[in-house]
């Protein structure tokens, strides 16, 4: 693998193209930090080797084709800038003399940020032209953007053909991948899949590419109610998706085939509106009268698909097994996120935890520290486990 950690850049410009895409409040506070404090490593690495560090980032999704003040870089150019010690230079536009003096004129060990590339209408479309003038602004391309590396963008993917010899991996990205590899390629059996989060259109080619792997697959939270409805169960005012009822029953007989064990819940917790505040009930039974919908999975799905998960040697986990969001409904994921972090700890097994919702509900389970993975792409990570070739890590392969 082409990583930044087995070279040495002293004195060079580097073009490194991170995720910045961070959340902000209403006063442009930034509201989580996690991916530019992902992205620290990387730049420390290359400030201490002596580069000139020249970061390309989006933000949001501008729709102009221009300038957005709402969406400009500039008050994350002031948040990296306390969090490495040293100003960043910050420019408002990518290309032009402008851009390029200021690039040669950095000095070892300085870091600069070019203006959301976003604005550039070209980026999103892989413009060719575009990405030959980025590259020029450097001698070594670093990508390092993992949430971004499923975009076949010109800073994410076609600037590396300018840089046949000089095109690297970041250290997050390195992260990542080798973390992805080792759970796809001979994963320590048995091997455990859980799947949730509300809809199973989302997730339709990612649990068909899993079916191939894993030995167990748990499926939780709002997607179970199209196979229980495809079953023939009545599921009351639960989420479901009719169209994607033959899918469901079709992924069920693939597993049979592949020899599979599927869980779905056999108990659940219900609610007579979607919110905490709603009365709940515990039905054993398959049936949740109408006016009610499911939240949550039951006790007795507790315990089964913790049993399952403590057994096993590698977990997956995506999608949250309830509206975890809701603290009446957080039970269910809050006890796998436990049964997981004790398969971790106690029983040795590898951990692999991702999805934006999925991060979200460790994090407030308070396990998050004893998963052996965090992913920290949820869009980017649902790709690779689909089975499909990453435009980012495929061109600096490549
Ligand atoms: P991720 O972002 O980790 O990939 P998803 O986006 O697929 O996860 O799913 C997360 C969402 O699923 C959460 O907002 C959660 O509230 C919702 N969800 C889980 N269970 C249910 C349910 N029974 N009914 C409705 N929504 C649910
Ligand atoms: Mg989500």
């Amino acid at each position: 693998m082409k990583t930044i950690k087995d070279v040495n850049f002293k004195g060079k410009k580097v073009l490194v193209r991170v995720d910045f895409n961070v959340p902000f409040d209403s006063q442009k506070r930034i509201t989580d930090d996690t991916r530019i404090r992902e992205a620290l490593p990387t730049i420390n690495k290359l400030t201490k080797d002596g580069a000139k560090v020249i970061l390309m980032a989006h933000l949001g999704r501008p729709k102009k084709g221009g300038f957005e003040p709402d969406l400009t870089l500039k008050p994350v150019a002031d948040y990296l800038s306390k969090k490495i010690n040293q100003e960043v230079v910050f420019t408002q536009s990518l290309l032009g003399d402008e851009v390029t003096k200021l690039c040669n004129n950095l000095k070892d060990g300085q870091v600069m940020l070019l203006e959301n590339i976003r604005f550039y209408p070209e980026e999103t479309k892989g413009d060719e032209n575009f990405a030959k003038q980025l590259s020029l602004l450097g001698d070594a391309y670093v990508n390092d953007a993992f949430g971004a590396c499923h975009r076949e963008h010109a800073s994410t993917a076609t600037i590396a053909k300018y840089f046949p010899n000089d095109k690297y991996f970041g250290l997050l990205m390195e992260n990542e991948i080798v973390n992805l590899t080792k759970l796809m390629t001979n994963p320590s059996k048995p091997f455990t899949a859980v799947i949730g989060g509300s809809k199973i259109s989302t997730k339709i080619d990612v649990l068909k590419n899993l079916l191939n792997i894993v030995d167990n697959l748990i499926i939780g939270g709002g997607m179970t109610y199209t196979f229980r409805k495809a079953q023939g169960q009545k599921i009351g005012d639960s989420i479901c998706e009719d169209d994607k009822m033959d899918v469901a029953l079709e992924l069920l007989h693939l597993a049979k085939q592949k020899n599979v064990n599927v869980y779905l819940p056999e108990d659940r917790v219900i609610a007579d509106d979607f919110s905490n505040n709603a009365n709940i009930q515990r039905t054993k039974i398959d049936e949740i009268p109408n006016g009610w919908q499911g939240m949550d999975i039951g006790e007795k799905t507790i315990k089964l698909y913790s049993d399952v998960v403590l057994k096993s040697k590698t977990i997956l986990w995506n999608g949250p097994m309830g509206v975890f969001e809701m603290e009446n409904f957080a039970k269910g994921t809050n006890a796998i996120a436990k049964a997981v972090a004790d398969a971790t700890e106690h029983n040795g097994a590898f951990s692999a935890i991702g999805g934006g919702d999925s991060v979200a509900a460790i994090d407030q389970s308070g396990y998050a520290d004893k998963i052996s993975y965090i992913s920290t792409g949820g869009g980017a990570m649902l790709e690779y486990l689909e089975g499909k070739t990453l435009p980012g890590i495929k061109a600096i392969m490549d």
